[in-house]
């Protein structure tokens, strides 16, 4: 069985491969939660500082100067998106380094305090595997479980804090399967007790009001490509009375706590993606979910045996994560890149070890369910032609695999 569906699975691949100089059709992008496109006035603002206004932001001269404000200007946008100070918002390279900058940072600057960290089992790898080095450090780690739709369960929570826990860590949105995790009460919780509380919102900006104080948030993960800014930059917010240790050592800059020269265009880009989607989240999301529930209200109705999984309302707009029975996820997957439609199984697995999402096994679903998992994510581009186009192309590939 696995021998047949691999076989298939190299020959598309070869397949596809063969037929990729002369695919010069259309391209139907569904996988807005792995990267966006940027948008126009983004790369806009961004151009002049790979070129005229390209000067170091610590250097003493004009050019110089005029990329420490451009830097400057950007952090203090960041900062009203949040709702937090400027001087609370760290530039780095990417959503991944700006979760290491946060849990690496405060966990070892605190590890007087105690050595007991919470998390959740269906984190992003960059917190998971974070994880997984503090415990190497000598930290201890709860990863709690969740419930059929990836949330944490409140009461699973509180049991799991102890007299040492300094750090929970849970996402606001997850990257798989969509859901806003219930950071409201996770924050309150942790501030009653002291304890601080970081959320990877990689997924979450541009979909949610983020108001860092309201929420009791005390250090906070986002990442540029994610919103419609470019790839490569990212930011953390950090709450200004924590501790943290410096990730990346060297020069003095982001207030001495993440050396390197910074990336200006990359920052510029990033402040302005997130204006921009700040000021659009209603309009946006009311568009994405339309599109999104007509979708899904196709897919139910013209393919039989298919399974939504986290079908609830409080989740990204664009989300559909589909689990259509007796289809290999892989193989879907690559015919409909034929068809000029990207979608994904979710997690990032290799070409060769077939192993489930992490995330979907954490929601209790089967080994075999989660390898005909896709997972759909539309965004702002998307059409009503697109929806049907991707209803049809969906529904005669999945009657064509199900036939053999
Ligand atoms: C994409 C993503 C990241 C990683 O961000 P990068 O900028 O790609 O490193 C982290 N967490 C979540 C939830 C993500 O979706």
């Amino acid at each position: 069985m696995t021998k047949t569906v691999s076989n298939t699975y190299y020959i598309i691949v070869l397949f596809t491969v063969f037929l990729e100089e002369n695919d010069m059709g259309k391209i139907v992008y569904c996988d807005y939660s792995a990267t966006t496109y940027v948008k126009k006035e983004v790369l806009d603002e961004m151009l002049p500082y790979f070129t005229m206004n390209f000067g170091n932001a610590s250097a003493i001269y004009s050019i110089g100067r005029k990329s420490r404000s451009a830097v400057e200007e950007a952090r203090k946008k960041v900062a009203k998106c949040l709702n937090c100070d400027s001087q609370e918002v760290y530039f780095t390279s990417s959503g991944s380094e700006a979760d290491n900058m946060a849990l690496l940072g405060i966990a070892r600057a605190n590890k007087d305090k105690g050595r007991h960290i919470i998390t959740s089992k269906v984190e992003h790898l960059a917190v998971l595997n974070t994880c997984k080095e503090l415990e190497k450090e000598g930290f201890e780690v709860t990863y709690l479980d969740v419930d059929s739709n990836a949330l944490v369960r409140i009461q699973n929570l509180i049991s799991a804090i102890r007299k040492d826990t300094i750090l929970i860590s849970v996402m606001m949105a997850n990257n798989e399967v969509g859901v806003f995790e219930p950071i409201y009460e996770i924050g309150k919780i942790a501030k009653e007790r002291g304890i601080f509380f970081h959320t990877d919102a990689v997924q979450a900006v541009g979909h949610t009001k983020i108001d860092v104080d309201r929420l009791n948030i005390d250090a906070l993960s986002l990442s540029a490509h994610k919103f419609f800014g470019p790839k490569g930059i990212g930011a953390a917010y950090i709450r200004k009375n924590i501790n943290f240790d410096p990730v990346i050592l060297g020069g003095h800059q982001e207030h001495c706590k993440r050396a390197g020269t910074e990336n200006v265009a990359g920052i510029v880009g990033l402040s302005k993606a997130m204006e921009l989607a700040n000021d659009n989240i209603y309009e946006h999301n009311e568009k994405v979910s339309y599109l999104r529930n007509t979708l899904k209200n196709n897919i139910i109705q013209n393919i039989p045996d298919v399974i939504i999984n986290a079908d609830i309302e409080n989740k990204l707009p664009g989300n559909i994560s589909l689990s259509i029975n007796g289809v290999d996820a892989k193989t879907l997957l690559l015919l409909l890149d034929m068809e000029g439609i990207c979608m994904s199984n979710g997690s990032a697995c290799n070409l060769q070890v077939e192993t489930p999402s992490h995330v979907l096994s954490a929601m209790g679903i089967s080994k075999s369910q989660a390898l005909s998992t896709i997972r759909i994510t539309l965004g702002d581009a998307n059409t009503k032609e697109d929806i049907e186009y991707i209803s049809d192309v969906l529904f005669n590939i999945v009657k064509k695999i199900r036939r053999n």
